[in-house]
């Protein structure tokens, strides 16, 4: 298989479009066979749920060449999973994890020619999603649904090295408690905008959530999770309903415990306590850890031990050894990475 023609070193976190992406639709209570097409065009009723009531989630993950040279994807099971939540939770048709980690997999295979090359920092990002398609004008949810997947290239995150980021202590809320705070719908998305356009023109990378109900617990921003490393080289991540469980942060407090035989601890954590930790990290797909030096709470700076030149020594283990099972130099455990064959 012959690799595209691409400038991988310098590609942005972007959509470019791919060959062929999936497609299956939801009709009179099934799911159709569903397949493989190369039109990147979706066409529906002015009137679809998605376009009225913002009936949609989505998923996100990566495909990767791993250092001897297979494509594999990452726990794509727990994306599968999670997207199975996201649907019952917005009273939308479920479609199979088993299905949907195929759907994934046959649609990595059939653009492998944009999967880019190991050592090049970029991978292939894949987006699985689902949206209301039926019309719908009285509020209920729609009859007809679909679920497609597509990929795009994406560059290395960390261009030109780490740059830890700060942030800010946000006034706006993410998620109420017992909202929608825990799955991954658009919406969620849709109303965070306002906050981190605000945020980025107060000169701040991103802003840190809390929780709606009392403002005093950490929750995470506003597409990534937290994770605190305590000046005893304890690994803390905020508990809450309203969090989305991150697949990496996840991933990254079992590497912790499991790989560096660290403490590890998932409780909630007081605002007040910030000022204690030693080092600060955001864990999403995109960036695996994107370190924090600097906490703005309304004026009040917190800077963080591990300061703003590179990640804390803790952060950069547990980034190691992530991309390390990631890339295939470290060995995973059971049933982390799947294959594309
Ligand atoms: C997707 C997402 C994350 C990161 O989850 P991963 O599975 O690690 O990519 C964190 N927070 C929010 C709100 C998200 O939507």
């Amino acid at each position: 298989m012959e690799k595209k023609q691409i400038d991988w070193e310098n590609l942005d976190f972007g959509y470019i479009r791919t060959e062929r992406r999936f497609v299956t639709n939801y009709k009179d209570g099934a799911w159709d066979a569903g397949g493989l097409t190369e039109d990147a065009n979706v066409v529906i009723n002015e009137c679809a749920g998605v376009l009225q009531y913002s009936q949609s989630c989505f998923e996100g993950l990566k495909a990767y060449t791993t250092e001897d040279g297979r494509i594999v994807t990452f726990r794509p099971d727990l994306n599968g999973q999670r997207m199975e939540d996201s649907c019952r939770r917005l009273e939308m048709p479920v479609y199979p994890r088993e299905k949907f980690v195929d759907a994934v997999m046959q649609t990595v295979k059939a653009n492998a020619a944009y999967v880019p090359p190991y050592g090049s920092g970029a991978t292939l990002y894949i987006r699985p999603f689902m949206f209301a398609s039926g019309p719908v004008i009285g509020v209920k949810p729609a009859d007809e649904y679909q679920f497609r997947v597509f990929t795009t290239p994406v560059g290395p995150y960390f261009k030109g090295g780490v740059k830890p980021l700060t942030i800010r202590i946000s006034d706006f809320d993410r998620a109420a408690p017992n909202g929608t705070g825990h799955i991954k719908a658009g919406l969620n998305y849709a109303m965070s905008l306002h906050a981190i356009v605000d945020a980025h023109k107060q000169g701040f990378d991103e802003n840190m959530y809390l929780d709606a109900a009392s403002h005093t617990k950490v929750e995470e921003t506003g597409g990534a999770n937290f994770i605190f490393i305590t000046k005893d080289q304890k690994v803390v991540t905020p508990r809450s309903g309203s969090i989305l469980p991150s697949i990496t942060r996840r991933s990254l407090m079992y590497v912790a415990k499991e790989y560096l035989g660290l403490e590890t601890e998932e409780r909630e954590i007081y605002k007040e306590e910030l000022a204690d930790f030693a080092e600060c990290g955001l864990c999403g797909t995109a960036a695996v850890i994107s370190p924090v030096g600097k906490i703005v709470d309304h004026g009040t700076e917190i800077c963080l031990p591990s300061g703003m030149a590179d990640m804390g020594p803790v952060t950069k283990k547990l980034y190691d050894t992530l991309t390390g099972i990631q890339m295939g130099r470290i060995e995973a455990p059971e049933g982390w990475i799947q294959e594309i064959r």
